[in-house]
């Protein structure tokens, strides 16, 4: 058992984190003036087991391109910020953000295991805003001041990258204020380190009373391999409902044929379609932005292929709103 813990932390240790190092191992020769070597702000974070369903030779494959530092990032692009979605503005000393009527968001940790390019907290100081555990009872204490609060979602940063012990002792102590009803948590590690959901985290997961949701984060078909649809079955059997958000990305998953393969695909995994995000429009991302116009063509074409359970909803973020604006 001791051995399995052991694994994915390792796993998570021995990832890339040199741009360099990644083409190597793909065979693809960089041409380092178009690539930033290194970027003290957002580094190079890819466990290496994602890096295997790369392929090889092909600076176009659309899980290199998701985590590939260009020079594009340093662009200046008119109506991109280094808070989009407003995050900052409605964070509380305790690391709970109130957005939304009824459910509040908990960054539980500033870090993720892989760093996605086009992240809209690639700008933002989530470091400083972690759960230690002064903030941790302090969030606890908001939440259950807050009767209204029915859902908290966790998440950063990535919240399975705490250990079992702290995500349980967490999770235990949402779970026994009374009026919360579901706990939801958002990560991407279930698709970029499948080996975190052991057997072990899904019995202890099992065990808690109250509803669990988890909302996975996977952009393209190739990110799901066997070994995803092995943690996925996990998490099922610990009566976890399962759903994906993916972030619409120009140039990986723009095409109606790779929006239905993903949502094909995670069906088969037992993960239903929830959100399709447009881009946020966070400093460095512009590069990865569909239009609007466009956006909404590609949807009308999936929805024309796909049953209509497999089709997910298309959102965007706006600051100050008071849900996700649905657009398609
Ligand atoms: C996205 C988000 C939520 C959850 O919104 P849902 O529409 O319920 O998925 C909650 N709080 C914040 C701050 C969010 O960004
Ligand atoms: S928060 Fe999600 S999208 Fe952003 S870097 Fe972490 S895993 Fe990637």
């Amino acid at each position: 058992m001791l051995q399995i813990t052991q694994s994915w932390q390792q796993e998570l240790a021995e990832g890339f984190n040199n741009i360099a190092e990644i083409c190597e191992y793909l065979n693809i020769t960089l041409e380092t003036a178009k690539f930033i070597e290194h970027s003290p702000v957002f580094p190079v974070r890819v466990p290496r087991e994602f890096v295997d369903r790369m392929r090889k030779g092909d600076l176009n494959d659309p899980l290199l391109k998701q985590i590939l530092p260009t020079k594009k990032e340093s662009l200046n692009t008119p109506g991109f910020t280094s808070d989009p979605v407003g995050d900052l503005a409605s964070m509380t000393e305790s690391s709970v953000i109130h957005k939304y009527f009824g459910r509040v968001l908990l960054i539980t940790t500033g870090s993720c295991a892989i760093n996605c390019r086009y992240c809209f907290r690639r700008n933002f100081p989530y470091n400083d805003y972690q759960l230690t555990t002064t903030k941790h009872q302090k969030a606890i204490d908001y939440i259950a001041s807050h009767q209204d609060i029915s859902e908290v979602i966790l998440s950063g940063g990535d919240p399975l990258l705490l250990s079992d012990q702290k995500l349980l002792d967490l999770i235990k102590k949402i779970e026994s204020i009374p009026h919360i009803k579901r706990i939801r948590i958002h990560s991407r590690i279930p698709i970029v380190l499948p080996h975190r959901i052991t057997d072990e985290l899904c019995a202890k997961l099992a065990n808690i009373e109250k509803d669990l949701i988890l909302v996975v984060h996977s952009n393209h078909v190739n990110e799901l391999n066997s070994k995803v649809k092995i943690a996925c079955r996990r998490l099922k059997s610990a009566h976890i409902t399962l759903l994906n958000q993916a972030v619409l990305l120009k140039g990986i998953n723009d095409t109606a044929e790779q929006l239905c393969a993903l949502h094909e695909k995670l069906f088969t995994f037992q993960v239903m379609p929830y959100y399709l995000h447009l881009l946020d429009k966070a400093t460095g991302t512009a590069h990865f932005e569909v239009s609007h116009h466009d956006s909404i063509e590609l949807m009308n074409q999936i929805k024309a292929i796909l049953p209509g359970y497999l089709v997910p909803k298309l959102v965007a973020e706006q600051a100050g709103a008071t849900n996700k604006i649905v657009i398609a």
